[in-house]
């Protein structure tokens, strides 16, 4: 990993050094001297435009030939030339005028207005202290030291510049302007190097061409070194061109710098897709467009093309200032870098209290001076005055600002949370909701730790599911007593101090998040209270309390993450039912081939019984009549069991929904004579009277007569079983409007009028015959009903406990030529 921290002591005390040659330079810029009068570019000519007035003998229009012998072809010549003298020398012109050649004699005067050198003290100050900054509080990033070298390069341009170079002699001389071109090329090498280092690291895909960045820097570096000290050994008109001119492709290199870096991160903003990102990148750019690109556009290119710049260098400190100004912002407001806790609120109070303070006293400044009031201690005492009294509310609108500004990234409530709300709705599980919810919130309100919690009702624990930096609790589980989580308990709790007074929270636990380092807890809970996990929070990264705003957006934040906790688990539970019916549904069909298959198996042994049986009786003449019962007591029971084994394939057939039915032309009394005929003998046995009335005429239905005689066969098994002392049936049948219908009356327990509609559901079996104890498996009715609805049937009973039940079956008349004779051929 890259590190500066190794060399963090050569660093400095390179910085110090740097800082004391700076100090040199400034006194030295002081001391720059400057030509009494004012010269304009006219077509490589230089004109005199205005004279301050102590000179005689040099008038507006006059052309400047040379200075001190040298020809005077550029402003910056001149400027050469005079660098080298002190103010009050003299120097010799020789001017071009209305009256031909002339030699004059000028002193020299001061070439910076007091006003310039204390704007590129505190603006070049500005720049060191935010590069240190940054560099000591970042020192593992290599963004960092990059912008750190940057800022103190321009800390140097701005100090070193061109200035009085007897003032320290040599250094003045030598070392103060071998660093400025140092500084004059490494400034923007730097910062196109910072600009593909941050926000996102990509110099490791430009290696080469960054290599290629500081060569080209550097061998301008020495170009420039080797003209400038050829024109000071050696000073001719030669060889102060030279200089200038390597000078002016020096500047040429950083103009493009300055617009290859504002192009690189023109492209990050527009790639970045983090708002805070792109938030701190754009007040970089603004920085980059305000400062160094204005400076280039109205300064450095105008000088190259006409050797005078646009604005005057004043407003060149003060726009150059916008870079260290607008990186401050994107450090204080964005956390730049991540930098937390930048400067203490109560410095940026100051800074911004000291800066109206300026403002007020130059206003007075101007009025006193513009006005030219005479009683300049009377305007000075009603302006302290009026300082007194408007210095409470002014510093307290100002604190306001700075904290709206600065320490809080300014929300507004509902918009947030319309957004977090949207967001929120998409997700659809607690763990990744869980996440998604401490970024966001670490978005809007910036905090040192965060941490959401989940409760585990079970065991009535807390456990930590997602956290930034809450190491301390990372893999702590808080047992919880289940008195403390009554429903109204939880509200909002924080540490006293951590809030501000206003905000109304509940002081339980003090001891419990002072030792966690928690300052603030919001519950997160369903709409009826359930809990469902907490939300912890450490400190804001302004340092500043959590205020009313604050605790009202997470505490809604709180409710609206409960209601899609809420949602989530009711999905899930719906999902899981969902599975579990599957499962079921598939289990039962399992079931339904078991049965069918162990049915079939039984089938085939109970038919080769019934055979044998059938044969032993027909075939053996000499059986005793107690065998010959025997075989009558085996063929019984096997039609018994056949019947019942019948019912549980049909059953399933029917659950499977595989039953098909063969439908043809019969007769329904037919059906009814040969169902009594085979179910005789269990009427005999059971020793029942049986009284048949079945109709002598046709009864012409299209129907499957084996469902129909199934139908039938368990219609009177039924009666012969649910019957005790009163052992009579009777079967009729009858003609009922288009139907046939068959009836069977028995005198058996009966069915209660409430279960007369259940007894067809599957596996139903009445109270009175649970009661008897008669065995049945409830197959038989549904099979029953579902013959009779193929058929297009109905079935209805009639029946009274204790008293006997009437089941009657109604088939549909088959009418010749009527369209049901089609619709039942198939
Ligand atoms: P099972 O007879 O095997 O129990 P069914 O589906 O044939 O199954 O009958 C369902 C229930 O209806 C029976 O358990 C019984 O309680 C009632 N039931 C059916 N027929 C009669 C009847 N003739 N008399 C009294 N109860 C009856």
């Amino acid at each position: 990993m890259f590190t500066a921290s190794k060399y963090l002591k050569i660093i400095l005390v390179t910085d110090a050094l740097i800082f004391l040659l700076c100090i040199t330079g400034l006194i030295s810029i002081e001391k720059k001297a400057d030509v009494p009068f004012t010269v304009l570019t006219n077509d490589s000519y230089l004109i005199i435009s205005k004279t301050d007035g102590t000179v005689n003998n040099i008038f507006p229009g006059d052309q400047l030939i040379s200075v001190n012998g040298v020809y005077a072809s550029s402003l910056e010549k001149i400027e050469f030339i005079t660098d080298q003298l002190n103010v009050g020398d003299e120097i010799q012109i020789t001017l071009s005028g209305k009256t031909g050649l002339k030699n004059v004699n000028v002193k020299l005067t001061y070439f910076y207005s007091d006003f310039y050198i204390i704007a590129t003290t505190i603006v070049a100050f500005f720049f060191f202290i935010i590069g240190l900054f940054v560099l000591l509080k970042k020192i593992e990033l290599k963004a960092a030291l990059i912008f750190h070298w940057a800022s103190i390069s321009i800390s140097a341009m701005l100090c070193l510049t061109w200035s009085n170079l007897n003032t320290f002699y040599f250094v003045s001389q030598y070392i103060s302007r071998i660093i400025l071109h140092i500084a004059y090329v490494s400034a923007p090498a730097l910062f196109i190097h910072f600009t593909l280092a941050f926000p996102r690291d990509v110099s490791g895909r430009f290696k080469n061409p960054i290599r290629l960045n500081y060569i080209i820097a550097s061998l301008l570096a020495v170009a420039g070194i080797y003209y400038y000290i050829n024109a000071i050994l050696s000073p001719s008109d030669l060889s102060i061109e030279n200089y200038l001119r390597t000078f002016n492709i020096i500047r040429i290199y950083l103009i493009a710098a300055v617009v290859i870096s504002i192009t690189i991160f023109s492209i990050a903003i527009y790639n970045e897709k983090e708002v805070i990102q792109r938030k701190q990148l754009k007040w970089l750019l603004f920085g980059f467009v305000v400062g160094p690109f204005s400076f280039v556009l109205l300064w450095v290119i105008p000088i190259i093309f006409s050797g005078r710049a646009l604005i005057p260098e004043e407003i060149v400190m003060f726009l150059i200032c916008t870079v260290p100004i607008t990186f401050s912002i994107a450090i204080i407001k964005y956390h730049l870098l991540d930098i937390d806790e930048i400067i203490n609120r109560g410095i940026v109070y100051s800074i911004v209290v000291a800066l109206f303070l300026s403002f007020y006293a130059f206003i007075i400044w101007i009025s006193i001076t513009s006005f030219k009031i005479a009683d300049q201690s009377t305007v000075s005492a009603i302006a302290a005055i009026i300082l007194v009294l408007i210095f409470q509310p002014v510093k307290s609108k100002v604190q306001k600002f700075v904290d709206r500004k600065f320490f809080r990234v300014r929300y507004d409530l509902k918009n947030e949370l319309n957004k977090f709300n949207s967001a929120i709705h998409n997700f659809n599980d607690t763990e990744s909701l869980s996440s998604f919810l401490i970024n966001e919130i670490d978005k809007i309100i910036p905090v040192d730790k965060i941490a959401y919690c989940e409760f585990d009702h079970q065991q009535n624990k807390l456990i930590i599911k997602h956290h930034k930096n809450f190491d301390l609790i990372a893999d702590k589980t808080l047992n919880l007593n289940p008195a403390t989580l009554e429903k109204r308990r939880f509200a909002v709790a924080a540490i006293k101090n951590k809030v501000e007074n206003e905000v109304e929270i509940s002081s339980l636990y003090q001891n419990t998040l002072l030792r966690w380092k928690i300052n603030v807890v919001i519950p997160i809970k369903s709409a009826d209270d359930e809990l469902y996990g907490f939300l912890l929070l450490g400190n804001k990264k302004s340092s500043s309390k959590y205020s009313i705003e604050d605790i009202d957006l997470l505490k809604s934040i709180g409710i609206n993450t409960g209601t899609t906790i809420e949602r989530i688990r009711l999905q899930e539970q719906v999902i899981r039912e969902k599975l579990e019916t599957e499962r079921l549904e598939e289990l039962n069909k399992q079931k339904s081939m078991f049965v069918s298959i162990v049915s079939h198996e039984l089938k085939t042994p109970l038919t080769s019984i019934g055979i044998f049986t059938e044969f032993i009786k027909e075939s053996e003449p000499s059986i005793s009549e107690k065998t010959k019962n025997y075989l009558d007591i085996i063929e019984g029971e096997t039609g018994r069991l056949t019947r019942l084994i019948n019912n549980v394939l049909d059953f399933s057939k029917i659950e499977r929904g595989v039953k098909e039915y063969s439908f043809r032309q019969t007769e329904l009394n037919k059906i009814v004579k040969n169902t009594i005929e085979l179910i005789k003998y269990q009427i005999t046995i059971a020793g029942f009277k049986l009284q048949s009335e079945i109709n002598e005429n046709k009864f012409l239905i299209c129907g499957d007569e084996d469902a129909l005689t199934e139908a039938i066969e368990n219609l009177i098994s039924n009666s012969i079983r649910f019957s005790k002392d009163r052992k009579e049936i009777i079967i009729k049948t009858f003609e009922q409007n288009e139907f046939y219908c068959v009836s069977i009356k028995d005198y058996g327990i009966g069915i209660g009028q409430e279960e007369l509609n259940s007894i067809f559901n599957q596996f139903y079996r009445s109270q009175s015959a649970i009661a008897k104890n008669i065995d049945g498996t409830g197959l038989g009715l549904p099979i029953v009903k579902h013959i009779v609805d193929a058929h297009k049937g109905k079935i209805s009973v009639e029946s009274k406990l204790n008293e006997g039940s009437t089941f009657t079956l109604c088939i549909p008349k088959l009418i010749k030529g009527d369209k049901d004779e089609q619709n039942f051929n198939y």
